[in-house]
């Protein structure tokens, strides 16, 4: 088993880490820039390293500092937590070529799935349906033959992407040579390398992941689905599980699908593969190689504990779940919470005044911050995941609006009106999940009125 963990993250994220380890009698190491000397994780690891300044570039993102960290702290692991290095195949390298042990899949997989061309034509050959579309390279010279292939409308993206950004959606084909050029550009600017492709644009798809967890040695298990289809700029803003309203042999179809790719590729730890669902099918987009920001919604409606598993795979112990065992209970919705400006989105970092925190049957918040706690102007401005757990849906999501209702939070300005206002308050999204436009299109236009980008 495990000893001591060093968690390369901050947040909410590294408290949730944190709070696993030491359930199990993990010892760890918390690390911390500059700017973020007062993050609550910090006040229960056992030892905490600064290392560097605030700038991610130079603390989170340092490798050669986090690698003398767990050095001279004698971790013998180190979790990656969302974000920062979690998906950077070079650091699991570094991490085990160090002599420690990476809580992750090997690295070979993290480079594979970092690439939606090669993850892709993998997934291909597992069986799992994929959009369809190039699952290769485009350049001008070949865009227009492909595209002859996909039709219209379809949408470029950047092999190497992440966050939603870079993607370009091509309506006809007199734009094509110049989204081609543009969304190269943007690739090589966000992600270093210029490789883009094509596939086709789906119209009005819901976003639908699988969980799963493999022990390394071919053995895998589901943790069933969750819908991320509220999103704003391809960011997700709310998630729930299950799905709701899939069709039950699609489901159980893409499930196994989902199971059998991690047992073939021998799949170590935690992953989520990405689909778009649109009339009754599943197409693959991609897969995320670590935990997700939304795990919680799904240890809600299994009582797993996912970075709980996550360790005891790392330390050794393998997958101690069998699939038959897994039942779903209820439904769960996350909202996450940013420190943003509800009228234009924009990062609202600042010193949290007032906090109370809501509770009662079935909800849980994973945050870091308490009254006097300042957000520093660095990093991603979420700051808080609330979840409802219930029988159903409409008691998940009746359980989330009264917590919503409860929580005080002042001295900073909170995305806690589109939730509460918006989205728990409009009758469609209340009946039936909506699909992945739906945010942008029906609820923030009554916000941000034509100012709405797709
Ligand atoms: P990223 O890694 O940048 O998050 P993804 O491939 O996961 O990119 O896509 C993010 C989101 O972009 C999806 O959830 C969906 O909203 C939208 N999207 C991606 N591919 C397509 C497509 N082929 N058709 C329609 N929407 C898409």
């Amino acid at each position: 088993m495990l000893q001591k963990v060093l968690i390369a993250n901050r947040g909410e994220i590294a408290l949730r880490i944190t709070r696993a380890c030491k359930t199990l009698g993990i010892k760890t190491v918390g690390i911390y820039s500059d700017a973020d000397q007062d993050l609550m994780h910090l006040r229960f690891v056992d030892e905490a390293v600064c290392i560097g300044p605030g700038a991610s570039s130079e603390s989170y993102l340092n490798i050669p500092a986090l690698i003398t960290a767990a050095e001279i702290t004698g971790a013998d692991a180190i979790h990656p937590g969302y974000g920062f290095l979690s998906e950077n195949a070079e650091f699991a390298e570094i991490v085990e070529s160090s002599g420690f042990i990476f809580i992750g899949p090997r690295p070979e997989h993290i480079r594979l799935m970092g690439n939606k061309v090669s993850a892709i034509t993998a997934m291909r050959k597992a069986g799992v349906p994929t959009v369809p579309g190039s699952a290769h390279a485009v350049t001008t010279s070949n865009a227009l033959a492909e595209a002859k292939e996909i039709g219209f409308p379809l949408i470029v993206k950047a092999a190497s992407g992440g966050g939603g950004r870079g993607m370009r959606i091509v309506e006809r084909v007199d734009t094509l040579l110049e989204s081609v050029q543009a969304a190269q550009r943007d690739a090589e600017m966000w992600f270093g390398d210029d490789t883009v492709y094509m596939e086709r644009f789906l119209q009005k798809p819901r976003h639908v992941e699988i969980q799963v967890l493999g022990d390394g040695n071919g053995h895998a298990v589901h943790l069933y689905d969750r819908d991320c289809s509220l999103q704003r700029r391809h960011q997700k803003v709310l998630e729930e599980a299950p799905a709701p309203n899939l069709p039950e042999q699609a489901r159980a179809d893409i499930l196994e699908a989902c199971v059998k790719a991690c047992e073939l590729m021998q799949y170590r730890g935690a992953g989520t593969f990405e689909f778009l669902f649109e009339d009754g099918e599943f197409f693959f987009i991609e897969m995320n190689t670590r935990v997700q920001v939304e795990h919680p919604v799904t240890e809600m409606v299994t009582g797993i504990d996912i970075i709980e598993q996550q360790l005891l795979i790392a330390g050794g112990l393998g997958l101690n779940l069998v699939q038959d065992d897994i039942k779903l209970q209820g439904h769960a919705i996350e909202c996450r919470i940013n420190a943003e400006d509800p009228s234009n989105f924009l990062p609202c970092p600042g010193k949290v005044e007032s906090f109370y925190a809501p509770g009662g049957a079935g909800i849980r918040l994973d945050s870091h911050i308490y009254p006097g706690y300042s957000i520093p102007p660095y990093y991603d401005s979420m700051i808080a995941k609330l979840i409802a757990h219930g029988k159903d849906r409409d008691t998940a999501i009746a359980r989330m609006k009264q917590a919503l209702d409860e929580i005080i939070l002042t001295g900073i300005k909170t995305n806690i009106p589109l939730h509460k206002d918006l989205i728990l308050e409009d009758k469609n999204f209340c009946k039936q999940a909506m699909d992945i436009h739906y945010l942008e299109k029906h609820l923030l236009k009554q916000i941000l009125g034509n100012e709405v980008e797709a």
